[in-house]
């Protein structure tokens, strides 16, 4: 068996069965394509390997840790959105050092006062690599489109034969550690020294940690050096993160620094509109209107939203028009807003189901408690942020994973029962009526 589907199986201990059927069982791993740093799934469809990418990379990434003591990238995708990318630019094996989400693309990117100059400013990089700004630093809040772009810029060079190397901070951290673990540091060296191109995610994340910075700094001198171009981004001006060495600060403003706004309401819209092109989902104007003013500042929500309202319509056999849009969304509109809590969350259940909100609290085993209990932990878990300590806290049972099991008792349910699913929807758009 390959280590990714052992993985598979520790994931499927996790996980409730019907979830790995419908979902996980469909994952195939890649053993060949896959690397130390990468490892590749393929989904069925793009929207499923959307939504599984969100929902459960971090966590098959964190099994192939417990397993091999590697902690890769996990990458679900699409199969031929790999050897796609991989005919187009018939490059060798070895140049191919990252993996970009080929999606992420300049005509993929939506330009508005917000972006930019941010965007002007990676274009032109893309254009003249290592002659222009070097580095080139991007920040902004998250989610506005910092790796988009620099992935962009990748994507060019990549097809242009350069070798690119594309990494999170963390990334780089765990294999400058499995390096000196493995006394081949010159082999690391060779990796991040001797590439054409290196882009490097959430430099943030440096922040105080010293070894890595001295190491990031003698790559970073080796690159300018040879003239090979560097692009970072940051969640902030190179200026104001905290613990980062002097140096390393200064040599971050040396070429560009870019910053990257929340988009106005006119690039939120252009945003979904290309964002249903490429998932092949189809939304009227109001929709997208409707969508637009959901979302606050981070563009990451889109795709979510997206995945969430072709999930909800395939499962409740529905079509997307506004008012479903609006149901299925009003959990995010008080994701936003955060303002409902678990009291006006049990008040609501017990009006309904006609019993007290102190019973639902109780210890009491009633068929109708138990019932009622389950519902209002499920909507507990899904309508605020509350973690499952919290709810085990506030329901008065044991532990988290007494929780764990009534959300997963209950995911069952929902995904079994048609009935049971529409009436936990309609008690979930009345709660969230009553906060409106
Ligand atoms: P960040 O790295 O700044 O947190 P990402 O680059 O990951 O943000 O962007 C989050 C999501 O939003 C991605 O799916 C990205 O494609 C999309 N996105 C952000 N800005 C734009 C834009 N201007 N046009 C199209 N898609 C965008
Ligand atoms: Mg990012």
């Amino acid at each position: 068996m390959n280590i990714g589907q052992e993985v598979l199986n520790l994931l499927k201990e996790e996980i409730t069965e019907i979830e790995y059927q419908r979902y996980i069982k469909q994952l195939i791993y890649d053993q060949k394509k896959s690397t130390s740093d990468f490892a590749i799934f393929y989904a069925p469809n793009i929207l499923i390997s959307n939504w599984m990418q969100r929902k459960y990379s971090e966590k098959i990434s964190y099994l192939f840790e417990v397993k091999s003591d590697l902690k890769p990238i996990v990458s679900i995708t699409l199969k031929n959105a790999i050897d796609k990318q991989k005919n187009k630019k018939n490059l060798e094996p070895k140049i191919q050092q990252s993996l970009l989400n080929p999606s992420n693309t300049f005509s993929n990117f939506m330009v508005g006062g917000s972006n930019q100059f941010a965007y002007a400013a990676v274009k032109s990089v893309s254009e003249k690599a290592g002659e222009v700004y070097n580095p080139l630093f991007l920040h902004g809040g998250v989610g506005l489109g910092k790796t988009h772009l620099m992935q962009a810029a990748g994507n060019i060079f990549q097809s242009q034969g350069k070798s690119v190397i594309y990494t999170t901070v963390e990334q780089f951290l765990n294999d400058f550690k499995r390096h000196v673990r493995n006394k081949t540091m010159e082999r690391f060296q060779e990796k991040y020294r001797k590439c054409d191109v290196l882009l490097i995610d959430d430099i943030q994340f440096l922040s105080n940690k010293e070894g890595i910075q001295e190491e990031f700094f003698h790559t970073f001198e080796a690159l300018k050096e040879a003239g090979k171009q560097i692009i970072l981004t940051a969640d902030k001006h190179p200026k104001k993160i905290d613990g980062l060495e002097k140096r390393l600060q200064s040599r971050f403003e040396w070429g560009l620094v870019a910053d990257i706004q929340p988009p106005e309401l006119e690039t939120k819209i252009a945003i979904i509109e290309n964002k249903c092109l490429i998932n092949k989902v189809k939304l009227s104007k109001d929709i997208v209107n409707y969508i637009a003013t959901v979302i606050e500042n981070n563009v990451r929500e889109i795709e979510g939203i997206l995945s969430k309202l072709h999930a909800y319509s395939q499962l409740m056999h529905l079509d997307i028009d506004l008012t479903f849009t609006k149901n299925v969304l009003k959990d995010q509109v008080q994701e936003n807003h955060a303002n409902l809590t678990l009291d006006i969350i049990i008040k609501s259940v017990a009006k309904e189901l006609n019993i007290k909100p102190s019973e639902i609290r109780s210890k009491g085993r009633s068929q109708s408690l138990l019932y009622a209990r389950r519902v209002a932990i499920h909507l507990c878990r899904e309508l605020t942020q509350s973690t499952m300590p919290q709810l085990a806290q506030y329901f008065g049972m044991k532990d988290h994973t007494a929780i764990s099991h009534t959300i997963r008792r209950i995911n069952e349910l929902i995904l079994d029962d048609e009935n049971f699913r529409i009436k936990v929807l309609e008690l979930q758009t009345k709660i969230n009526s009553v906060t409106k």
